[in-house]
């Protein structure tokens, strides 16, 4: 008999770990409380292990990287036919708006990015040349080839679709304790997986995870403005962080991040949302005629490490979650680790990925026991 799996949460982490799932030949069940992938729904899909990296963060840097050559493939395999493209930049340009902000990259470029990373120097008439929008103001930056963005709000929909397209159900129900699905008389799943983003602590509190709320703000082109930048835009200024990340109709401006104790509050703070598009109109100035589509809010599901967590919490239950700033990014490479994991192949360490050997022991749930 097929070996059955119930997924809770149906964000981008859950439908890309039932998918595979659904391929390795298990019988898959995702169960949202309709939400529609909380985080997944808000974040703005940067692809980019560069954008990210800080000093200290590594592994951090090596997880998303390898998760990175893992997207092609499964865009792929997602992508609606005709090409209509779930990516929509595959460049980023990181731009300085005053010599400290310029400084503070020239110090990542010397800290985190390596010789092997694809990152040039552009100056300011390259720049404003290879997006008109930017503001003459820019002091000048890097470009990151292959650092792109998607459309996450069509990833996710693509993801739900093919699971469904493989005889995989999904299911509008919220479920507040794991045992629910015996109770409710349902045949008790073989295996479950916990991938409730920020919510998973309500099922397993025992795992650390802190909130990190952050806004988002999407804008829209008229027909009477500039056409959206084709690249993602991160820009310093005065130190603050912003980023501008295209979407096919306009573009979604975010970068607001912190810690907040109730996870339920989420109302975007309007602070945020200021300093955003303050930021955001003097890098580049032609987005104050762009109409607003819509500002949300969301939490970004952390951990104390700022590893994701990826196993084992028995013989019956996994978890995947924690992902932080970066959960679009790595997901590929979460579905490859927990169908290893359902398949048995991974008694603590699993191997995925073209070619790359890694050991993940380090995103494991004991880790906090
Ligand atoms: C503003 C912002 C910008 C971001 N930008 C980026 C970026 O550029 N690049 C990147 O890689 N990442 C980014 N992220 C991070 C990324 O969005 C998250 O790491 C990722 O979406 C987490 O996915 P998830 O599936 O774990 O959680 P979610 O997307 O939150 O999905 C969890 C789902 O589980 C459901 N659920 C919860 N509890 C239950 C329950 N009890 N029963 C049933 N269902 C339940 C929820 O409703 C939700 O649908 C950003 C996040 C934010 C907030």
């Amino acid at each position: 008999m097929t070996s059955t799996l119930a997924v809770i949460g149906g964000g981008v982490i859950g439908l890309t770990c039932a998918l595979r799932a659904l391929e390795s030949g298990w019988q898959v069940t995702v169960f949202d409380n309709g939400e529609r992938g909380r985080a997944s729904w808000v974040a703005a899909a940067m692809l980019g292990d560069l954008g990210e990296g800080h000093p200290g963060e590594e592994r951090q840097l090596e997880l998303a990287h390898e998760s990175g050559s893992l997207w092609p493939a499964l865009l792929a395999e997602i992508g609606a036919p005709g090409g209509d493209s779930l990516q929509t930049a595959t460049e980023t340009l990181f731009v300085g708006f005053d010599r400290a902000d310029l400084d503070e990259f020239a110090r990542l470029a010397s800290t985190v990015w390596t010789p092997d990373d694809d990152v040039a120097v552009v100056d300011v008439g390259e720049l404003t040349l290879r997006e008109p929008m930017l503001s003459p103001r820019v002091r000048g930056g890097y470009l990151a080839k292959d650092e792109g963005a998607l459309d996450n709000r069509r990833v996710v929909q693509a993801l739900a679709d093919a699971v469904i397209a493989r005889g995989g159900q999904l299911v509008t129900r919220r479920i507040d304790e794991i045992d629910e699905m015996a109770r409710a008389g349902d045949r008790h799943p073989d295996q479950i997986l916990l991938a409730a983003g920020i919510d998973t602590r309500r099922l397993c509190p025992r795992i650390p995870l802190i909130a990190q709320k952050g806004e988002a703000v999407r804008l829209r082109a008229g027909h009477d403005t500039s056409p959206p930048p084709s690249a993602v835009v991160r820009a310093k200024v005065h130190g603050r962080d912003v980023y501008i990340v295209p979407r096919h109709d306009g573009v979604v401006v975010g970068a607001t991040q912190y810690e907040v104790a109730d996870a339920d509050d989420l109302a975007p703070r309007i602070g945020g949302v200021k300093d955003l598009l303050d930021d955001a109109f003097l890098v580049m100035p032609g987005l104050r005629e762009y109409r607003l589509a819509d500002i949300t809010a969301a939490m970004r599901p952390a951990t104390p490490d700022g590893l994701p967590v990826v196993g084992r919490l028995d013989d019956h239950t996994l978890v995947a979650t924690g992902h932080g700033r970066e959960g679009m990014m790595l997901a590929p490479l979460t579905g490859a680790l927990v169908a290893d994991l359902l398949d048995g192949s991974a008694a603590g360490s699993a191997a995925v990925s073209a070619g790359r050997r890694s050991t993940f022991d380090d995103l494991s749930p004991r880790r906090f026991t």
